[in-house]
């Protein structure tokens, strides 16, 4: 940076994009940041990837913030700036309005991902409290929430197993499924790439030539959506071999016989023609990772975003289970969590069945206690899902929205389903940093916080839970969420002090278990200043959970999945022939309301593509960088096309997070029956020369 060492000063904060959390300092020149750079940090090990070091603070000094709350004027549809006054005084009444006339159940309320620990809290606290409803949610909905319901059934716990660190320098074998981290985990990518170095054995299961596939030593190029055949076919080719760890399987699981039964169907041949792989690769690949003492699980969105995606998260923990590998060193089944927090919105209770902690809101216990805490009786109807509520706004349930900082007209899946849904509510709320596409939709806009303005806490996908620090006062106009969400509750007469972030944090910590030895004083103390204290740290002795289901499963004994695969919801035909995926690219964040207010980002990325194999493309009649038109039963956009054998014949993938031809216009919104989670990874289309 163009800086002096003597004009700056340096505050040691958590980066803002992905799950990977790594640890940074931001440069401080006035009120300015000029600059960040790498610290050694547990997950990151001194490294930062191109968004961490260039993306992590333009955009807080970013001219197109938002400064002063708008609201819409009904007449010329323009947004016109108010006072904070009369914006929350609009809130409070409409909000106030429509649950007096048709209850708080129509109402829901979204938490954005990319904000802190200690606000996620308390929006949803105001939308159980303030706005009575039991419809809150986060958007983990749309990506991981097929891990928290998997992994809950299979092993009684939600999250990643194990540590970045452990399961990168302890690894013999990785098996890498449905992830890119080199774009979509950076710093884990690396890491991984490391490991490789050193030794240690990739598989990579993948339907794309993704990076790190060239430095693996199996790589199974398999068809999009056929991760339960494949993890069954693994199971089968262990047990089969006699490679399942029997004294594991007695002790610490249950039903392995009725699962060993059902994978018996699972021949390598039916799986390799299910999958379209080879059977003596899925053999070697089994042979691989079960004979390997420390051989870690690694999966990300390629297993979630399917109308099977829980059955995916379950079928990857029986592999572990049958040959042992939990609870210890190097092993483990590890989800890599998209953005930066969105663990933490999970754990922070911004979904529809739990409180903090995952703490069932079904349970009677659990909700008097929080009854009891907040000093509310709450609304009993069963909360929905955020991908139920879209449907819900269109057929008149769902009437208000508050929308914390998350852009779905960008993110979620059939666009033009999204925008109907926003269009038929009566009041649209939003709170966020830019004017993004789902913003336009709003009738009142309140002007938000970035990280680097406020005090807080992020979770990583590793658990850990990290110090975000205020480095800058930011332009003048918006206020801390916290005190927003605060102000709105009292003006709906519900009588909620104005805390700081780390007197929130001792609220989470009163009645979360599992947050309950965490604490900002802690967090900053010399014990684990700079490492984080991974969840469940149930005391203020306790150092912290590096490793889950040491000698225990957190559910007792470990379950198995005993689901058969199911093909996608949307397959090709005739009018449709070629199937798309989606996903992200390194030098973007999801819908780029951040990382596209960095010249230097957009200039690597900055265009929406479509990646195309050589033989679909020359049927095509269509070369390398030509103009295309790609359509599905939803939607119709136009890209440029990118022609490799990077996919397989019949395959095509794109990223999401360019306007400009948004895959989303396309995808599907096709649901997993348990954790809703619409299959973004599988859909029909047709591609033509423009
Ligand atoms: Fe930030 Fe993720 Fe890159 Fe680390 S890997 S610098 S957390 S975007």
């Amino acid at each position: 940076g163009n800086y002096r060492e003597w004009e700056v000063s340096r505050v040691r904060t958590t980066c803002p994009h992905c799950g990977v959390g790594c640890q940074l300092d931001l440069i401080v020149k006035g009120d300015e940041i000029v600059d960040a750079q790498a610290v050694n940090g547990p997950s990151n090990a001194g490294l930062l990837c191109v968004k961490g070091r260039s993306g992590s603070f333009d955009f807080v000094n970013s001219p197109d913030r938002i400064t002063s709350p708008l609201v819409k004027n009904r007449e010329t549809g323009e947004f016109e700036p108010v006072s904070w006054d009369d914006a929350l005084a609009l809130v409070a009444e409409r909000f106030g309005a429509i649950k007096a006339e048709h209850g708080g159940e129509s109402i829901a309320a979204f938490a954005c991902s990319r904000s802190t620990n200690e606000d996620i809290y308390m929006l949803q606290k105001m939308a159980r409290c303030a706005f009575d409803t039991p419809n809150i949610d986060n958007c983990a909905r749309v990506c991981h929430a097929p891990t928290v319901a998997g992994l809950v059934t299979t092993l009684g716990s939600g999250a990643m197993t194990n540590s970045i660190e452990d399961v990168c320098e302890q690894a013999q074998v990785i098996l890498l499924v449905g992830s890119n981290p080199e774009e979509a985990h950076p710093v884990m990518g690396m890491r991984i790439r490391r490991a490789v170095e050193r030794g240690a054995k990739l598989i990579v299961v993948d339907p794309r030539d993704i990076g790190l596939a060239s430095k693996a030593d199996i790589h199974l190029k398999l068809r999009p959506g056929t991760n339960v055949a494949f993890a069954n076919g693994m199971a089968h080719a262990i047990i089969a071999q006699g490679l399942a760890d029997k004294e594991f399987v007695e002790n610490r699981t249950e039903g392995f016989e009725e699962f060993a039964a059902m994978v018996a169907d699972y021949t390598p041949e039916k799986v390799a023609e299910i999958c379209g792989i080879d059977a003596d690769d899925l053999v070697q690949a089994a042979t691989m990772y079960a004979k390997a003492d420390r051989a870690p699980i690694i999966y990300c969105l390629g297993v979630t975003e399917h109308s099977t995606g829980t059955e995916g998260v379950m079928s990857m923990s029986n592999m572990a289970m049958v040959c042992g590998k939990l609870g210890k060193p190097g092993c483990g089944v590890n989800p890599l969590r998209g953005q930066n927090n969105v663990q933490g919105a999970c754990d922070m209770g911004a979904g529809p069945a739990d409180f903090t902690g995952y703490q069932k809101v079904a349970n009677p216990d659990v909700l008097a206690k929080f009854e009891t805490a907040w000093g509310v009786k709450m609304n009993r109807t069963p909360g929905l899902m955020a991908t139920e509520c879209f449907p819900a706004m269109i057929d008149g349930r769902i009437k208000a929205l508050f929308l914390f900082g998350e852009d779905p007209v960008r993110t979620d899946p059939d666009t033009h389903h999204v925008i109907h849904a926003l269009e038929s509510l009566d009041f649209l709320v939003v709170e966020e940093l830019f004017m993004t596409e789902t913003a336009k939709y709003a009738d009142v806009i309140l002007p938000g916080r970035s990280y680097a303005e406020k005090e807080g806490t992020f979770t990583n996908t590793e658990r850990r839970v990290q110090r975000v620090r205020k480095a800058v006062k930011g332009p003048d106009g918006p206020r801390l969420d916290t005190e927003v969400f605060a102000e709105i509750m009292r003006r709906m007469g519900y009588d909620q002090p104005s805390l700081s972030a780390s007197q929130i944090m001792e609220e989470i910590a009163s009645l979360t278990p599992s947050y309950a030895g965490i604490s900002h004083a802690r967090l900053d103390g010399a014990q684990v200043a700079g490492r984080g204290i991974q969840w469940p740290c149930p005391s203020e002795d306790h150092p912290g959970t590096a490793i889950m289901h040491v000698g225990q499963f957190s559910r007792g004994k470990g379950g198995y999945s005993l689901a058969q695969y199911r093909p996608s919801a949307e397959l090709p035909n005739a009018e449709y022939p070629l199937m798309l995926m989606t996903g992200r690219v390194l030098a973007q964040y999801n819908a780029c309301a951040m990382t596209g207010r960095t010249e230097g980002l957009n200039e690597i990325a900055g265009e929406s593509f479509i990646e195309l194999n050589s033989v679909d493309a020359e049927q095509l009649g269509v070369a390398d960088g030509d103009r295309v038109r790609v359509s599905s039963r939803r939607g119709e956009i136009e890209t440029t096309a990118r022609v490799s054998s990077k996919t397989n014949p019949g395959q095509t993938w794109m990223p999401f997070h360019f306007q400009d031809g948004n895959s989303n216009w396309l995808t599907n919104a096709a649901l997993d029956p348990t954790a809703k989670v619409p299959e973004y990874k599988v859909c029909a289309v047709k591609v033509e020369a423009i």
